[in-house]
């Protein structure tokens, strides 16, 4: 397989369902049979893909932006072993209480109300924010028919309309009114909750009885507004003014967007356990589907989540310590790329542990990564095909079909860009087809670009070269003693010039903690 391996994949000739024959199968693990399976499209040569977007009321954390380097990962696989994707990713920018099950407020209009704004100002604040991450880690967005389709994300409050449309076609049958509003009661469906595992803190345990529901699991699909209380975004149904509950939105707009059953759906593990069970219940009512002993009932054939991105402290969140967001490590002076590499380090399914450390080191190996990549900028890319690489390319296939080892897949991307004595050209077609699904974009950055960039530096760039370059004559004149003031000098301004370096770093500036 080996030899025909490269060649195939990169020749545009080729057909798509003959490269496909030509690759390893794609083993993705599918929460909902916990069973790692065979990826086989609903529509032969067709990805489908929804992911659970963002909650718009606050700035993503880095473990949000960790769920969307995992579901881009997948879509760039997905696009690299030729399926034409679709990939709805969906902004919730209305709905979601402070508990993902039906107790509290919601998190849109307690954020309005605090900082004595509109909602929709919230909104559109965060959803640019959230953006700004987005591509500043290099994540495609949605994907319409195989090609970007940036513009097009989906915005819960877009598809109101369709919710009710949804809600009114599985009331009779699934749901019952209540003072506070119209509940599912997941009674009505076979295998309730069969996607959960954790029934304590992050599960049932947290469900909150709300005074007249059948079962505890029970969860709104509108939400009256209370007597003499308006809301921001209350909408008529037939049910009351209101706003929908969380859930309904993420099946409304797949079942639109993509048709049931699609291929995945992804997010983060906590939805495993809420909003993921729900969602299925509505899809299995809207679809009259049995039980869940066949997948695709559920709306979906796999559902994946990505694990989460801890502090040592524990869970990471918005309001406990520091609020760590990309800008946060921007600021400090981190490449925003720092931190997709150390998503890539480790497996999605696995739990990661932040440390200022631990995005050091990674941004160190992206240095390396980029200064290898540098030298093939000049050479125009040709065909991968040499038979140096093509063990790395089956390599690298095997490590992302196998449920996205990205950790694997690295490591043939680096022994590919250390390749001796081959064509620039082709190294830098095997490079470019590697990274096409890591998305580090090593093609697109250079050594300055990952410069240690704090953003509180008392000292700019061109200050220091020129401190350097007057530190260089002084050497030249044998001047040692000017020579090791200008370093003092620099130094004293968090500059540490690197003499001998051997990535050949002449200074770098000290990262903020
Ligand atoms: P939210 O904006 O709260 O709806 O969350 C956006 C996405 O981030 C969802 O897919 C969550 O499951 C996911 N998520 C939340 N916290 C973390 C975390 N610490 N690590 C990884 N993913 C997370
Ligand atoms: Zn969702």
């Amino acid at each position: 397989m080996c030899s025909t391996l490269a060649r195939a994949r990169l020749s545009p000739a080729r057909t798509r369902s003959k490269r496909m024959a030509e690759m390893t199968d794609l083993q993705l693990f599918n929460s909902l049979t916990r069973k790692l399976e065979t990826f086989e499209p609903v529509h032969p040569g067709e990805a489908r893909v929804y992911t659970c977007g963002p909650t718009v009321y606050n700035y993503p954390h880095i473990g949000n932006m960790r769920a969307y380097v995992f579901a881009d990962v997948l879509g760039r696989t997905l696009s690299w072993k030729g399926y034409t994707l679709t990939h709805v990713i969906n902004i919730t920018d209305v709905g979601h209480l402070t508990d993902d099950a039906d107790a509290g407020e919601d998190k849109m209009e307690k954020m309005a109300a605090e900082k004595a704004q509109s909602i929709w100002d919230i909104a559109k604040h965060y959803t640019e924010a959230y953006w700004a991450d987005v591509k500043a880690l290099n994540i495609r967005g949605p994907m319409k028919n195989g090609k970007p389709d940036a513009s097009n994300w989906s915005i819960a409050t877009d598809y109101i309309d369709d919710m009710l449309d949804f809600a009114k076609s599985i009331a009779p049958d699934h749901c019952y009114e209540l003072d506070s509003g119209l509940y599912f009661d997941v009674s009505t469906v076979q295998d309730y909750g069969k996607l959960a595992r954790a029934v304590t803190e992050e599960g049932e345990g947290r469900i909150d009885t709300v005074e007249g529901k059948r079962n505890a699991a029970d969860f709104a699909i509108w939400r009256k507004t209370p007597p003499g209380e308006t809301r921001q975004m209350e909408w008529d149904s037939p049910w009351g003014r209101g706003a929908p509950g969380w859930h309904l939105e993420c099946s409304v707009m797949g079942e639109k967007l993509l048709g049931f059953p699609f291929d995945i759906h992804t997010g983060g593990i906590d939805h495993r356990e809420i909003h993921h069970p729900n969602e299925i219940a509505q899809n299995q009512a809207f679809c009259h589907c049995g039980g869940l002993s066949e997948a695709t009932n559920s709306g979906a054939k796999v559902w994946m989540h990505n694990n989460f991105l801890v502090e040592r402290s524990g869970k990471m969140s918005k309001s406990a310590g520091e609020f760590l967001r990309l800008q946060l490590l921007i600021d400090k002076g981190y490449h925003p790329l720092a931190y997709r590499m150390m998503c890539l380090q480790a497996h999605y399914r696995s739990e990661l542990e932040f440390s200022w450390e631990g995005l050091g080191a990674a941004l160190t190996r992206l240095k390396r990564m980029v200064m290898q990549a540098e030298r093939l900028k000049d050479a125009a890319a040709s065909t991968p095909e040499h038979p140096k690489f093509a063990p790395l390319l089956a390599r690298f296939d095997e490590a992302i079909s196998d449920d996205l080892n990205t950790a694997v897949a690295l490591t043939a991307l680096e022994d590919a860009l250390a390749v001796k004595k081959v064509d620039a050209g082709i190294k830098r077609a095997v490079v470019e087809t590697m990274d096409a699904v890591l998305g580090l974009g090593l093609m697109d950055l250079s050594r300055t670009d990952l410069r240690i960039r704090p953003k509180d530096a008392e000292i700019t760039e061109a200050e220091i070269e020129e401190a350097l370059a007057r530190r260089k004559a002084a050497r030249a004149e044998k001047d040692f003693a000017s020579s090791d003031a200008l370093r003092d000098e620099l130094a004293a301004k968090g500059v540490d010039v690197m003499d001998g370096d051997p990535l050949g770093w002449e200074w770098a500036l000290e990262a903020r903690r």
